[in-house]
């Protein structure tokens, strides 16, 4: 098995060396007790770890051992007085099939390391013969990805916000596709994981705020009603040195109301330098620009940051919204999310509502915005502004 530890370098970024070696310690530790004494573990460099199973009756028992492991990376750690999560990803290669040799096997089980990390991380994945292929795939897209921003074939589409109380259009989100020109038009799921392990996440990023901050402008100046561009930020770009400076700059270099600009965070990113982010939140909060919560739900939903960082608003993921009204338990986690919400003076944007009960539902519990197919999926810019003028219809 070859393990990564996934992010680790922004814990060692982030807490520094020691507390990087002092969390390493801890790993080796945790991984020694999963596995026998007559197995191996090592670590071979970075943050990267072997452990060989010397002996095993059953294939599936590779499976027990993989989650074992998994598991008991992920239970939290201290770290310079910090709760620590950190996952892994694990690639598994099996000795004769996948491999004669120790080169060979190693090779196997890092390409299957780097599709663990690739199907989100925190995972396992055995290797197979495909994945010479994909591994293939990988390094043309990644190749052609360099080259994306030069040649223009970033596109954003934008999805309508609309207010519930008002009926009115008042946001939306600013959304990433890339025009391939073979395999055309990409969802971000097929390039940003690749733009953030390439860094390439920052200019690509940067360009997506720009160009949603210059197009929000120019849909007030052609005389529609003034409108909130909501942006995505992933961890990388907001923890780059001169965020704030860029966020300046884009905003007067564009003319857009700091107040028109949503940042969309996950909670994540503000778990995993907390202090630092609080810093770079209240300034971004001074400056008027608007923050909110992606994803609300899904991540570790610490309602400790709720209250310490100066949020404006969370957006519940749309995994909860699928299912209400008719299903007990996410009627009654969606309804709470509002109420608590709205205690702690945050408003609330539902996503993925897709149909009339969801959206009755959610007028009932007083939430405040919603997004979603049924008023529109994501459009090219010349379909939003043709959006834009038919005003707010949602189609019975
Ligand atoms: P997200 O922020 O959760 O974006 C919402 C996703 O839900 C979008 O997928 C959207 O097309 C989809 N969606 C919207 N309404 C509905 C609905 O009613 N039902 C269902 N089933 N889905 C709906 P998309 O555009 O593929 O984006 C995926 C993710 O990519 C986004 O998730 C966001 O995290 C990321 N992303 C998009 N643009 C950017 C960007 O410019 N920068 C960064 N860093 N990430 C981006
Ligand atoms: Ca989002
Ligand atoms: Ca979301």
């Amino acid at each position: 098995m070859c393990l990564d530890l996934d992010r680790f370098k922004s814990i060692n970024d982030t807490l520094g060396h020691v507390a990087g070696d002092s969390l390493l310690a801890t790993v080796a530790e945790r991984l020694t007790e999963c596995v026998w004494e007559t197995d191996t573990v090592a670590r071979i460099g970075g943050d990267e770890f072997v452990i060989i199973i010397s002996a095993i009756e059953h294939a599936e028992d590779l499976n027990k051992i993989a989650e074992k492991i998994l598991a008991a990376i992920s239970k939290p750690l201290a770290l310079n007085g910090q709760e620590i999560f950190i996952t892994a990803s694990i690639g598994i290669a099996i000795y004769p099939e996948d491999g004669t040799d120790v080169q060979g096997l190693l090779k196997n089980a890092d390409l299957a390391m780097y599709k663990a990390k690739d199907q989100g991380r925190d995972t396992f994945q055995y290797f197979s013969q495909e994945m010479n292929v994909q591994t293939l795939e990988h390094l043309i897209l990644e190749n052609s990805l360099r080259r994306a921003l030069e040649r223009n074939e970033f596109v954003i589409f934008y999805q309508p916000q609309m207010d519930l109380k008002s009926g009115r259009l008042v946001g939306m989100e600013a959304l990433i596709r890339w025009q391939h020109p073979d395999l055309g038009l990409l969802p971000p799921s097929r390039f940003i994981p690749m733009a953030e392990e390439t860094g390439l996440i920052l200019p690509i990023g940067e360009w997506a705020l720009q160009t949603a901050c210059a197009k929000n402008r120019a849909w007030m100046d052609a005389g529609f009603m003034p409108l909130r561009v909501a942006v995505n930020l992933c961890g990388i770009q907001f923890r780059q040195k001169k965020f704030i400076e860029l966020i300046e700059a884009v905003l007067k270099k564009t003319g857009l109301a700091p107040s028109q600009l949503e940042l969309e965070l996950t909670e994540s990113m503000l778990m995993s330098k907390a202090e630092e982010s609080t810093t770079v939140l209240h300034k971004l909060k001074e400056m008027g620009v608007s923050l909110a919560i992606d994803d609300f739900g899904t991540g570790y939903s610490s309602l400790s940051y709720l209250k310490n960082f100066p949020i404006n608003r969370v957006k519940i993921d749309r995994s909860f919204i699928r299912d209400v009204p008719n299903n007990p338990d996410d009627t009654a986690i969606v309804s709470a999310i509002i109420a608590m919400a709205h205690n702690l003076n945050l408003k609330v944007t539902a996503e993925g509502v897709e149909n009339h009960s969801q959206l009755e539902f959610l007028s009932t519990r007083n939430c405040n915005e919603i997004q979603g197919y049924l008023l529109s999926s994501p459009l090219p810019e010349a379909e939003f502004t043709r959006f834009l003028r038919g005003g707010m219809m949602i189609q019975e």
